[in-house]
Order: structure tokens, then sequence, then C-alpha cells
């Protein structure tokens, strides 16, 4: 089938057979009956997934009237990594309808604050607040437990009409000849199978990357090999009124380091270091985390009284691109396309971001399926477009020259305005701030060329370290 050849929209398709779906979701003992079974479910467009972007996907298109199957292996409430929002992401949930929601969930997140040792020896805390951004939409963002935000967009998606289904995983995807996904093949959590036919896919499994997996779209980036040991903590420190709601990022000698602030006096804290540091623990987990957190006076200072009340967890921080986004009746959206590392908090925004554009896409391929090529060439340069833009800053934050920028940030001709901007998500709309950013780059340059032999020293660092593995994941072990 082409999509010349699609069928038109979705009054002329056959309907979901709804009292199936229900009978699969109220009574397992009916689907071992094989009856359900036998009755697929009919749909336009399955998500695979209920994190963030698949959420939004399901939104955005069950709006737009078409029928969505949303599914999600887990059950929500499920622990999930991610905490710290951008202000970019609020006009997503103002436009999803939740952002009253999220913020009666969130702690008020003003600012970033990035804390650092002058040339002199002086400690000195950055703070980067999010109103000094240019033409700010929203002059700050929340720190939300994902547990609470994932399983109110999730919600949500079913309030808007999306058939959102949860311990439910998908198993396999079948394609025409062309290459299009038409059938799927799903278990629910009493072991139980259904098939699923649809017009559309969208793939948010996130760091499963279920069609990157198994079309052998996945690229690691080998420049990026870090990985994360992180947990929930009560009794520390917050900063002073406003502020208490900042997320601080902080660089040591192995990485870096973050504390967001949670409700109720939770703190999420986390280390993302090099896999040479991480081959040298001789120690459990927590004691390493510990350990690797104390190593950093202000850090320490803030601990004293550090209570943990989670499970400490590691979880390779592997960065990754698939080398193609969409094709003939799919697309990737979130962590199922790419993950970059979180220094910047970028995850849940660029995976609601490229969800919001991945179900305009849809709906237009849908309507139109003369126009899907060209509708998913725009949307993938798009995406990358500001993930370029994310991982320039991303991958240079450790080094000397950004360390010294950062220090003495200058707002000659707004560029340190243009930096908050990008710290706040403003990437892809904002001619103004790239701008701006590409004239830091520029001074970048500059500063790179007259610290040239430091720089050397820091690049030959990362480049030995680049040749170590990481073992010992407690999320995603099976796909390091
Ligand atoms: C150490 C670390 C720190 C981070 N910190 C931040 C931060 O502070 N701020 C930020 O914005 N981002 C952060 N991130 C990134 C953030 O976690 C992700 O970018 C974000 O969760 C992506 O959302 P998603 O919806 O694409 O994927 P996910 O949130 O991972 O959701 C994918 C969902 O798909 C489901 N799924 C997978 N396979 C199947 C299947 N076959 N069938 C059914 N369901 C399936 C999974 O169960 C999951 O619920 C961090 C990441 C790491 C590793």
């Amino acid at each position: 089938m082409t999509a010349e050849t699609e069928p038109p929209p979705p009054a002329t398709l056959p309907p979901v057979d709804r009292d199936a779906a229900d009978r699969d979701a109220a009574d397992p003992a009916a689907l071992d009956s094989v009856a359900v079974e036998c009755a697929a479910v009919d749909c336009d467009v399955l998500v695979i997934g209920g994190g963030p972007a698949g959420s939004t996907a399901a939104i955005s298109l069950a709006r737009r009237g078409w029928r969505v199957l949303q599914l999600e292996k887990a059950h929500h409430p499920r622990f999930h990594i991610g905490e710290s929002l951008l202000p970019m992401n609020l006009p997503i949930l103002q436009r999803l309808g939740v952002l009253d929601r999220v913020a009666a969930i969130g702690v008020y997140k003003p600012a970033a604050d990035f804390p650092l040792t002058l040339a002199d020896g002086t400690p000195k805390v950055q703070v980067f607040r999010f109103d000094r951004a240019l033409n700010p939409q929203f002059g700050y963002a929340y720190q939300v437990k994902r547990e609470e935000y994932d399983q109110l967009l999730f919600k949500a998606a079913g309030e808007a009409g999306a058939d959102s289904r949860e311990g439910v995983t998908v198993l396999s995807v079948e394609n025409d000849a062309g290459g299009r996904p038409t059938r799927a093949r799903a278990r629910n959590a009493d072991g139980s199978e259904f098939d699923v036919r649809m017009r559309y896919l969208v793939d948010a499994s996130g760091r499963d990357t279920f069609l990157g997996a198994r079309r052998k779209l996945k690229r690691k980036n080998p420049k990026h090999q870090s990985a994360a040991l992180f947990s929930h903590f009560r009794g520390i420190v917050r900063r002073d009124g406003e502020e208490a709601g900042n997320i601080t990022v902080e660089r040591f000698d192995h990485g870096w380091i973050w504390m967001i602030p949670l409700r109720d006096d939770v703190m999420s804290i986390g280390a993302v270091c090099s896999p040479q540091y991480l081959k040298q623990r001789d120690e459990d987990t927590e004691s390493f985390l510990l350990r690797t957190l104390r190593t950093v006076p202000s850090v320490e200072a803030r601990m004293r009284q550090a209570e943990r009340m989670a499970p400490v967890h590691a979880t390779g921080n592997y960065s990754y691109i698939c080398s193609q986004m969409a094709g003939p009746g799919w697309t990737m959206v979130g962590d199922a396309y790419a993950f970059i590392d979180p220094v910047f908090s970028s995850g849940v925004y660029l995976g609601m971001h490229s969800a919001e554009r991945a179900a305009m896409m849809v709906d237009g391929a849908l309507r139109e399926p003369a126009r899907e090529a060209a509708l998913q060439s725009e949307m993938t340069r798009r995406l990358n477009r500001g993930l370029k833009e994310f991982s320039w800053f991303i991958y240079r934050f450790t080094t000397p020259v950004m360390q010294r920028l950062f220090a003495r940030p200058s707002n000659k001709f707004q560029i340190e305005q243009a930096v908050i901007s990008l710290l706040a998500g403003d990437v892809f709309d904002n001619p103004a701030v790239v701008r701006r950013l590409r004239l830091f780059r520029l001074i970048y340059a500059l500063n790179a060329a007259s610290m040239a032999p430091r720089a050397l020293r820091a690049w030959w660092r990362t480049r030995r370290g680049r040749s170590a593995g990481f073992s010992g994941d407690t999320l995603q072990a099976e796909r390091p």
C-alpha cells in the first residue's frame, strides 16, 4: 500500500471495536476465552508508550478527531528519572490544558544555578534566572515527581478521547511491502494477547527505542558514554527564599551533579560520571554515590542532614540518535528518537515538543497522504536543528572554556540572555536567540584558542575516558 492510496479520514474507517476493547481491559478472563483476541482493535494511530512524549502525541491526535490507541507497558504511577522541566514546557502544558494541574504538583523553578570556583579560589554561585531570557513566554518552570507528572498526562490523554491502556506491552509490528506499519501485537498484564490494526504508528517508547532497535536505526554517540547514579533524599539545605526551587548543576572533576528540589522536602540528587571514574568503584553503589557527592564541598555542606528515602539507581546515560526519525506510516518522538546528556534538563521538553510536531505531521499525512514525505522532512529538519543547538552546548559544558564563560557571563549584544533562552528551551522559533547563540560560539572559539594548552589537556582526559564502558545499570540493564 502506498501513501497515495491511503483511505480518507476517520469517518470512513471501520469503527473501533470498543466493546471488545473494554472487555480486554475490564475482564481478563474474557481474554482467555480467545474470542476477544480474534477481534483486533482498530485505530487510526497506535502510540507506543505512556511517558510525556506518548501522552502529548495521544492528546494532540485525539483532539484532532483521530482514534488513538495508546499502550503503556508499566502501570502509573511508576518511577522515572527526569524531574526538572524547562520554561518552554509550559506553553505546551497550557495547550494540552494541564498547566494548572502541573502547577499543583510542581515546585516553582525560577532559575538554574551553577556553583563554580573563580580563578582566585573563591566559590561563587552563578544564577541564571529564566525571567531574564529574551522575550520569555514564561519566566519560570516546575520541578516535578515524574510518577505524578506522567500519570497526570496519561490521564489527560484518556480524557481527551484516546484509548489509553496501561500494563500493555507492544510486542511486534508488521509492515506492508512498502514498510508501512499496518498491524501490531500487544500483550496485556495477564499474558493474554491481541492484535491492533492501525494507519499510523507513533513510537514514544523512550530509551527502549522500539522502532530504532528493530529497524537498527539507533546510533550511539561514542563521545558521550557517561552514566548516572542518583536517589531521593530528605533534609537537604535548599536555596533561600524564592530560589529554593532552583535546580543546581555543579561540575566536578569526573562529571557533574544535579540537585532538584521536589515536593515534601524531597531532593533528587545525582551524579553523571565518566565511565572511567565509575570503574574505580570498589564499594556498593550507595557508598560510591555518597563518597562522590562528599568530594564536592558545596554539595557536602547541603547534605549534612541527608536521609536517603529511595533506592540508589544507576543508569547508563549513553547519548544516541536514530538515523531516521520517520518513514511511511511511522514516526519516533522523544527519547525513542534521540537522547542527549540531561545536563540542561532538556529531555522532557524535547520529547513533548517533538510529540506535538509529530501529531501535526500525522494529522496532515492522514488527511493528505500525498504530503506525507514533505511534512516528515520539514518536521525532521526542525527537530534536528533544536537538538543540535542543545548538543553543541552540552558537549562543551565541562570544558575549561565553558567554565570560564559561565564564570564571567557578559550580556554584550544580549548574549547572556540568549544563553538563558537556550537554558529555557527556546531554540526553535526565536531567530534573535539563534543569532546570538552563533555569536556565543564565536566567542567560545576565540577563548578556546587563547586557552589551547589547558583545553588540550581536558580533551585528552575526555578522550581517554571514552574507551571505558559502564556496567551495573539498575534501570535499563538489558539495553545499555
Ligand atoms: C540521569 C538522567 C537525568 C535526567 N534528567 C532530566 C531532567 O532533569 N529533565 C528532563 O527534562 N529530562 C531529564 N532526563 C531525560 C528524561 O528522562 C527523558 O528525556 C524523558 O523521560 C523522555 O520522555 P519520553 O516520553 O520520550 O520517554 P519515557 O518517559 O521513557 O516514556 C516511555 C514509555 O514507554 C513505555 N514503553 C517502552 N516500551 C514499550 C512497549 N514495547 N510497549 C508499551 N510501552 C512501552 C515505557 O514503559 C515508558 O513509560 C534525564 C534522563 C536521565 C537518564
